[in-house]
């Protein structure tokens, strides 16, 4: 998960149009390690969250909506 935010260089990655405060585009908030939320993007048996490719690095507020992935598609 390091890995995954320096990637994102403590910016949420989200992009979902869901989420109202970002409307398509890429959400601009920015959070400590420490607080930042850590999201599996792609739903896999045995936890491969750790794999920083399939990790995607959101604010609070987006992790909320993240959750509701399954039931949009
Ligand atoms: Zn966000
Ligand atoms: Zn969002």
């Amino acid at each position: 998960m390091d890995e995954a935010f320096a990637r994102s260089n403590g910016r949420c990655e989200c992009t979902r149009d869901s989420c109202a405060t970002h409307y398509l585009s890429r959400c601009s908030f920015t959070m400590s390690r420490s607080r930042a939320a850590f999201n599996q993007r792609k739903k896999t048996g045995l936890g491969d969250l750790d794999n920083a490719s399939n990790c995607e690095v959101l604010c609070d507020l987006c992790m909320s909506h993240a959750g509701y992935d399954d039931y949009m598609k």
